[in-house]
């Protein structure tokens, strides 16, 4: 019974594993610089890119705003939902979901408030009723 020989590794098995993501071919096309990194205007001339990023104060503006103005949060939502960039649409779809979930949890709080009130005056005037009797 002879062994079974192991297979060399073989070198170009090892070279498939170097990420892609090293290799960047952008060009800039208003300039066609070579752009190193992702940018949103371009060193060179100066042009954008692509639509500036979405900041984080501008993120939690906009769900604060959807949050405590219902229905006000709903239109920069609306315009970030048609918007080009992937993030942009997601804050705006989070935005339009939060300006919903708030109408309905103020509608619902009201509602509440509302029973709880015509209740606590029901119970209070029932109590009233039992205790005099009059
Ligand atoms: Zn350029």
């Amino acid at each position: 019974m002879e062994p079974v020989p192991q297979a060399p590794i073989s070198p170009t098995s090892l070279q498939t594993e170097v990420p892609q993501a090293l290799i960047t071919d952008k060009v800039c096309p208003f300039c066609h610089i070579a752009l190193k990194d992702d940018y949103y205007f371009c060193p060179n001339c100066g042009k954008k890119l692509k639509d500036p990023p979405m900041t984080a104060a501008k993120e939690i503006g906009i769900y604060l705003l959807s949050v405590l103005l219902p229905p006000l949060g709903l239109w920069p939502g609306i315009r970030y939902i048609l918007s080009g960039n992937a993030k942009t649409r997601r804050v705006g779809w989070i935005a339009v979901g939060l300006t919903v979930l708030a109408t309905i949890i103020t509608i619902w709080l009201f509602m509440g408030f509302m029973n709880g009130l015509t209740q606590g005056l029901n119970s209070s005037l029932n109590q009233y009723q039992s205790l005099g009797g009059y």
